[in-house]
């Protein structure tokens, strides 16, 4: 862009949303350069911060008029790079943009706007005895926007399914500025699912600025059991008997020992074992009066699975305690190193023991910090390595066995991303699951909303070079390149 192009647009995004919710200065910038994936980085053009859908229809006509790209983005915590603003684009941060709007009791309905924190909609949602049942890990930080860009999961996944089970309709408005409405507050709309196309979008297809999700009651009673066990295959092992048992936990959330190490060392510390070799949390919800005997049917089927002890949670804080060590995780690694790399990968529950034991064999093979702490139930796992990105051999043997890790995983059935999604991440590892014509329906279903990809571009869809390796004939796909 020429400079007087560049003032131009900063004059518009200005008459937009107000001198004070654009960031230009480089040092305002530099919060923007990334997401929670640190080693992708780029420095977007602008910031701004709207308050209404109008303001952001305003954003949005203003960078089509000036042909740059915008991206829209909620708290910055997604792991995959999908908040990163590549070739100069302007960043449209939500944050600001975050009034729970209503609470339906009746139609169990809510509706928010984008920058709504997702612990805040449950605690709004309490009161009339509901929730918003998807609970990423993140959820004292990242937003129903973010949620709803990358079908975020949680350890409640099990049971009352990611995020697209939860979301009834969206105002979306799209790169040319038009604003549209898409599903209804009475679910099952007929025709296509839009809906179901933009959730798990990535913001490629617009900037969600409001949602009507569906909220869930709160059960009338709660378990949580803590099995520790002496190894994380033998945990594995335990899951898969208590899903062939019939039962519908609503967590099954695994923990390993390097995990458990760090949380204990940190301020998450929970009075978890140290000689444990992994801890897995199993929670059951529902009418007080069947958790009993589900409670002791978990206990028997985790003691046969070679649990050296379990033990019940005996009140709410009690709970609270496994959660927060759970929780915490991520946050507790930062002791190791200066940099985690979260990996998402989904087998198939069968495989995990398996492809666990491998996991920690490809981490030991490249001389890497690798510990497990993942949604065990839906075979989500998060292989996460601790390490130092400034360390250039130690980087390149973290993306060499990332790469191992997912192989290992679609060649046991499985898929590259449970609820991280593909962002900047994971565009070149497309190919392992999808073919061209695959990829061109899908970059067809984008062309329909933004032809010209003005909304987030360079996500996603692999880059050229790993398109043309994987079929010569390829053209056409964005080109993204980063210093790793
Ligand atoms: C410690 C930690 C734990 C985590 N645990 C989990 C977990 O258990 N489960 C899980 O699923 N994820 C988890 N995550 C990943 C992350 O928190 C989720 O992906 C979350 O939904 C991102 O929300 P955000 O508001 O931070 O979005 P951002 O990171 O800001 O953006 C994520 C994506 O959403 C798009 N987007 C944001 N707002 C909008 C909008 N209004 N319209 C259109 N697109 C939009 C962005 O363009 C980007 O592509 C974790 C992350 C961290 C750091």
């Amino acid at each position: 862009m020429t400079t007087p192009a560049r003032a131009r647009l900063l004059d518009a995004l200005r008459a937009a949303v107000g001198a004070d919710a654009l960031l230009c200065r480089a040092e305002e910038l530099f919060v923007y350069e990334c997401d929670g994936l640190t080693h992708h980085a780029a420095r977007p053009f602008a910031v701004v911060l709207p308050r209404t859908s109008d303001e952001v229809v305003e954003i949005v006509r203003a960078c089509a008029k000036a042909g740059v790209p915008f991206v829209p983005r909620g708290a910055g915590t997604g792991l995959s790079g999908g908040a990163v603003a590549l070739a100069d684009g302007v960043v449209i941060e939500c944050a600001r943009m975050n009034r729970v709007l209503e609470i339906d009791p009746v139609d169990r309905v809510a509706v928010v706007q984008p920058g709504v924190v997702n612990a805040d909609l449950s605690k709004v949602a309490a009161p009339h005895g509901l929730h918003f049942a998807p609970d990423p890990s993140s959820q004292l930080a990242c937003t129903i926007g973010g949620n709803v860009a990358e079908n975020s999961g949680g350890p409640h996944t099990l049971k009352y399914g990611s995020t697209t089970a939860h979301v009834l309709a969206l105002e979306l408005v799209l790169a040319d500025g038009d604003r549209v409405r898409i599903g209804s507050r009475a679910g099952g709309e007929p025709g296509y699912d839009l809906v179901g196309a933009v959730v798990g979008g990535e913001g490629t297809l617009g900037v969600v600025t409001e949602a009507t999700l569906r909220l869930t009651p709160l059960p009338e009673a709660v378990e949580t059991l803590l099995g520790i066990f002496p190894d994380v295959v033998s945990a594995c092992h335990a899951v898969g008997a208590v899903i062939r048992s019939g039962l519908v936990p609503a967590a099954l959330e695994i923990v390993d020992r390097r995990t458990i190490e760090a949380v204990e060392a940190s301020v998450y510390a929970a009075g978890l074992p140290l000689d444990a070799g992994a801890v897995l949390i199993a929670e059951l919800d529902g009418p007080a009066v069947a958790l009993p005997r589900q409670v002791e049917r978990v206990r028997a089927l985790c003691a046969r699975a070679g649990a050296t002890r379990i033990e019940v949670a005996r009140d709410a804080d009690e709970r609270q305690r496994f959660w927060k060590a759970r929780k915490g995780a991520f946050g507790a690694m930062g002791r190791l190193a200066p940099d985690l790399y979260v990996h998402d990968a989904v087998v198939p529950r069968s495989k995990l023991p398996e492809v666990l034991a491998e996991i920690c064999a490809i981490g030991d093979r490249h001389g890497l910090r690798l510990s497990n702490v993942f949604h065990a139930g839906d075979g989500n796992l998060h292989p996460n390595i601790s390490f130092d990105r400034r360390d250039a051999d130690e980087m390149a043997r973290v993306l060499a066995a990332g790469t191992e890790i997912l192989e290992l995983c679609v060649r046991a059935g499985g898929v590259i991303s449970g609820e991280h999604g593909i962002g900047t991440e994971k565009q070149d590892f497309m190919p392992l699951l999808f073919s061209p014509d695959d990829l061109g329906a899908m970059r067809r279903l984008r062309d329909a909303f933004d032809p010209d990809h003005r909304s987030n571009p360079g996500k996603i869809f692999p880059t050229t070079r790993a398109c043309v390796e994987s079929n010569p004939k390829a053209r056409g796909y964005e080109r993204v390149s980063f210093d790793a």
